[in-house]
């Protein structure tokens, strides 16, 4: 049996919260991944289970494959359901704020209109150093998801019992991506205990990373191989990688915002390579370069990202963004690992 996470105050207050509430809105953080939207849609089936109606928002759409995650389809999305969001948030007696730990994480306008309502708010994440301005902040830094910490407070709360094949499944895609298929941030057991018990509901895990994993298109295939093989950097010393990649390549494969994600993970393939950066031009935003950062062992990326990308995140995956020129944030970028050449010779 795993641990309880919750002491007896915790559960009270969110016991309290939940059964007082009628209309329940789920939130995850802008440019949505596999464990935010898996982590919102189990959410809404749980709460729906419970006879809440809820309505889960995403800030911006996300990748096709992860529409496939049990009722991920059906999310409103923050930059275009205005009326519909507005409405929900109009009746919200409670927010649950999935995957992020800073409220502004997701975005205008959602922002401003989740801070006007009356609703009262409980954050569950696993990102460190979260804001406090909850009622309830559910963190776990050292939990490999924000699916994970949703099992966990499900079996302590007694919501586990009557856990769905759905609801499972939708978890396991945020175990599953949140790690790599298990291929870092993943050696505490108890990751594997919780992974056994979704399976004792029924989840085909195969099957689900069939649907995540091989769900590509041949534009994105060859937009990978374009940017592998022309655009990525190797500095052999530093054992650092940078890839680069703007609009217009991106356009010229046809692919779509997010189409690129995970093409940060594969140069630290290459054998001894410890940190992988990858900069690409905002599809709306001009003049802004999105950073995106992977470590392996540890080296810290979300240091790296703070100091030098005005960003953050975990150890071995972080990210920030640059207001300049492809070219200016090369430099940058070269500056960076050049102060970081200590830990990356
Ligand atoms: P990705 O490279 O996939 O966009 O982001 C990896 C991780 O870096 C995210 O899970 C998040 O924790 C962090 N991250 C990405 N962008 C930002 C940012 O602009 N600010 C902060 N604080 N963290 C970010
Ligand atoms: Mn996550």
């Amino acid at each position: 049996m795993l641990k309880p996470i919750l002491n007896d105050q915790e559960k009270s207050v969110l016991r309290h919260l939940v059964d007082g509430a009628k209309h329940v809105v789920v939130i995850c953080h802008q440019n949505p991944d596999g464990d935010a939207v898996g982590s919102s849609a189990a959410m809404k089936l749980m709460l729906q289970r419970m006879g809440k109606e809820v309505t889960a928002i995403a800030p911006n759409p996300f990748p096709d494959f992860l529409r496939k995650i049990p009722t991920a389809a059906d999310m409103l999305l923050g930059d275009r359901h205005h009326q519909k969001i507005d409405r929900a948030l109009a009746k919200a007696d409670l927010v649950m704020i999935l995957d992020f730990n800073m409220i502004g994480r997701m975005g205008e306008p959602l922002a401003t209109k989740v801070a006007a309502t009356k609703a009262k708010r409980v954050m569950l994440d696993h990102h460190l150093d979260p804001d406090t301005s909850c009622e309830v902040t559910i963190s776990h830094p050292e939990m490999c998801s924000t699916c994970e910490v949703l099992l966990r407070v499900m079996m302590d709360m007694g919501w586990a019992d009557g856990m769905t094949l759905e609801e499972a499944t939708a978890l396991y895609v945020g175990f599953m991506t949140d790690t790599g298929n298990f291929t870092y941030a993943s050696n505490r057991p108890e990751i594997f205990e919780a992974v056994s018990f979704l399976l004792t509901k029924g989840i085909d895990k195969d099957r689900i990373y069939r649907t995540v994993f091989f769900s590509h298109t041949e534009g994105r295939f060859r937009l990978m191989g374009y940017l592998l093989y022309e655009k990525m950097e190797v500095m052999e010393e530093l054992h650092t990688t940078l890839m680069t990649m703007t609009n217009e390549e991106r356009m010229r494969f046809k692919t779509k915002n997010g189409a690129t994600e995970g093409f940060v993970n594969m140069p630290l393939e290459i054998e001894g390579m410890k940190l992988s950066i990858f900069l690409r031009e905002d599809t709306e935003k001009k003049g802004l370069i999105r950073v995106s950062t992977r470590s392996v062992d540890d080296f810290p990326c979300n240091e790296l990202c703070a100091e030098f990308f005005n960003g953050g995140g975990h150890k071995n995956a972080a990210g920030g963004s640059l207001r300049m020129t492809m070219e200016e944030a090369v430099e940058v970028v070269h500056q960076a690992v050049g102060k970081y050449e200590n830990l990356l010779k």
